[in-house]
């Protein structure tokens, strides 16, 4: 990991959506974000990222982000506890993106725990229907 690149702030259950985005979402601005998000960490694999259990860069255009406050803060703050507790990580840990989504495949993916994370979310149906691809 380069000591030279800032963390890139991140909510754990992010992992998952950024692995089954398919260019839905709840605005143009809010893809648009997701699209740069996915495209700043693919081109840089070894890019940190801080795993922490609030509002991060992809809420940054989020409708539902009101002032730095999630509208659903209780709902996706149990996503994030979920994603944490299986992957074996702490809210607050700093890994390289690439260490962060093996664990998140590695962990929930494989082992088919995408629905139990994301019980509830709107968008489970389009990310179990990429799953099924
Ligand atoms: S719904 Fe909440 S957690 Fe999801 S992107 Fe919007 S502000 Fe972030």
């Amino acid at each position: 990991m380069s000591g030279a690149q800032k963390p890139l702030s991140l909510r754990p259950h992010h992992g998952l959506c950024i692995r089954y985005f398919a260019g839905k979402g709840y605005s143009e601005a809010f893809v648009q974000n997701m699209r740069q998000v996915i495209a700043r960490l693919q081109d840089a694999p070894e890019q940190p990222v801080r795993l922490r259990a609030e509002v991060d860069a992809v809420c940054t255009a989020c409708p539902h982000n009101l002032q730095g406050a999630c509208e659903t803060a209780e709902k996706v703050a149990r996503y994030d506890a979920a994603c944490l507790t299986l992957c074996g990580l702490q809210n607050g840990q700093v890994l390289p993106w690439s260490a962060f989504a093996g664990r998140v495949h590695q962990n929930i993916i494989a082992p088919g725990r995408l629905a139990e994370v994301c019980r509830g979310c709107r968008w489970l149906s389009v990310c179990l229907a990429e799953q099924a691809e």
